[in-house]
């Protein structure tokens, strides 16, 4: 399988260059030039294999640069059960006759980025030395929290990497800097930068793109990538679970092989539903596909006019990794609906960049809207969503996951369509343990009580486990102190790279 930009300045690379590379050097994407297509009789397969297996079936598709062995050996390397706590790995949760609900949040973060960002880094260092390049990748990330904390999780003692992270000093939670500067690990830094994030990724850009430095570190034997989320080596291991889900199903004689089922997303970046449409596009049996936004609700619009129009206030919500105003993996989607047509991607992205709207034409619309249908859900809904399903299903969910539920409950009141349908949750209730415990203890209640109690008080009255992960985070050794001003985060990486 070969790769193109989306903007059409670069065409007919491996997939270990593209994943290298990361982003295109015009600006674009990569994306597969061709399309995979399962047959029911391929899907069929995956009922009885495990996680591992599913997931090699269809990774060896997309980078079949890399061998059987090289995917298999990053397979079992990111997906275990030490690092899972379960052999499903990304387990489906019945709610009702209809509806099933995926955890992808059983890994080392408990947030689904964790399904990207555990085999994003062996992925990356089979790439480069494929490649021939022998440097030592030094990954630099900046964090508003999860992101961070999972790059971190993934790349920690991967042989041939190093990562920093630098993260706003006060731009992330108390739960989200504890597990960033407790990190464990011999190649791994965490950096907080004083400035919000806005400065730490501006930082971050700034230093790959200085070319004095970059000559100093290929001198030194280091080379920079980034663990970005539009690389496509962390969409690619998105699609594995949405086969996944419908395997399970199959396998537990919920579907028929065969019948279609509805896929629900809670959707930021529009990274995880884009792999849902990857899927689709391969043949896996999907009717709709949900688009589920907060309040910063700019793709509810887009889908449901055809108005990308990013000209509006930015709102922090309690469902913070789904506050986004640009989600950049949209671009590939649209390159699939306009069949690969760079020239009205350059015109859309271009409009976006100067005006920060542009329309898309009515056969681009019809095509999106015969796929996707789209709502988002305000901050007392997605409070109300939790408490229900709580008292109602003795289920608990974390805030993200419970945009996906109302939203989803919001498309059969509107289409009455009694479909079978997949509920993607993305995080664990114990990650956002203030809005869970809110919803479902009232306001009062969590009054001067702070993250880590909470997580205490969550796990009596509800009868689950603290996560491992989370569990004693505050009495844990503290390994990584560096403080830095906005303006020094490039001497920050000389001093710990010694060029
Ligand atoms: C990143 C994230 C999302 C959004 O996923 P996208 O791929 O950016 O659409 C949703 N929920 C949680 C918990 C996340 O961390």
């Amino acid at each position: 399988m070969l790769y193109e930009s989306t903007r059409g300045g670069l065409k007919s690379i491996s997939s270990a260059e593209a994943i290298k590379k990361g982003i295109a050097p015009d600006g674009g994407l990569f994306v597969p030039e061709e399309r995979v297509k399962l047959s029911l009789e391929d899907i069929g397969r995956l009922v009885n294999i495990s996680y591992q297996e599913r997931a090699v079936e269809i990774l060896k598709h997309y980078i079949d640069d890399y061998t059987v062995e090289e995917i298999t050996e990053c397979v079992n390397s990111a997906y275990t059960k030490a690092k899972f706590g379960c052999d499903e790995i990304a387990p489906v949760h019945k709610l009702n006759e209809n509806v099933f609900v995926q955890e992808l949040w059983h890994g080392p973060t408990c947030a689904f980025k964790d399904m990207a960002l555990q085999i994003l880094p062996h992925l990356l260092v089979k790439a480069v030395r494929k490649l021939g390049e022998k440097d030592e990748v030094v990954i630099l990330v900046a964090t508003s929290g999860d992101t961070g904390k999972a790059a971190l999780e993934g790349f920690k003692d991967v042989d041939g990497t190093r990562i920093i992270v630098f993260f706003p000093n006060n731009g992330v939670s108390e739960v989200q800097k504890m597990q960033m500067v407790t990190q464990e690990g011999k190649n791994v830094h965490a950096i907080s930068v004083e400035g919000n994030f806005d400065d730490a990724q501006n930082g971050v850009k700034d230093i790959f793109g200085d070319m004095e430095l970059n000559r100093r570190m290929e001198g030194g034997g280091y080379k920079f990538s980034s663990a970005n989320s539009i690389n496509w080596g962390r969409l690619v291991p998105q699609i594995v679970y949405y086969f996944s889900a419908y395997a399970d199903l199959v396998k537990n004689s919920e579907v028929t092989l065969g019948d279609k089922i509805n896929v629900v997303v809670p959707t930021g970046n529009f990274g995880n539903i884009l792999a849902a449409y990857y899927a689709l596009r391969m043949g896996l049996p999907i009717n709709k596909l949900i688009c589920a936004s907060n309040d910063n609700n700019v793709l509810t619009d887009f889908i449901r006019t055809g108005v990308y129009d990013r000209r509006r206030e930015f709102k922090k919500t309690i469902s913070p990794s789904m506050d986004i105003l640009i989600s950049s993996n949209l671009e590939r989607l649209l390159y699939e609906i306009t069949e690969h047509n760079s020239e009205r991607i350059n015109d859309w992205m271009g409009r976006l960049k100067n005006d920060g709207m542009y329309i898309v034409d009515a056969d681009v619309k019809k095509k999106i809207s015969a796929v996707f249908w789209a709502d988002f859900t305000n901050e007392s809904d997605t409070l109300k969503t939790i408490e229900y399903l709580y008292k109602e299903n003795d289920y608990l969910i974390d805030t993200h996951t419970a945009v996906g539920v109302d939203v989803y409950d919001k498309y059969v009141i509107s289409t009455g369509d009694m479909t079978k349908t997949v509920i993607s949750s993305t995080a664990s209730p114990f990650k956002f343990n203030e809005s869970v415990a809110k919803a479902i203890f009232g306001e009062e209640f969590i009054k001067g009580k702070n993250e880590f109690d909470l997580l205490e008080i969550l796990s009596e009255k509800c009868r689950l486990p603290v996560p491992d992960s989370l569990k004693g985070l505050e009495t844990r050794e503290i390994r990584h102190n560096a403080n830095c001003d906005k303006t020094e985060m490039k001497s920050q990486v000389e001093k710990i790279l010694g060029i």
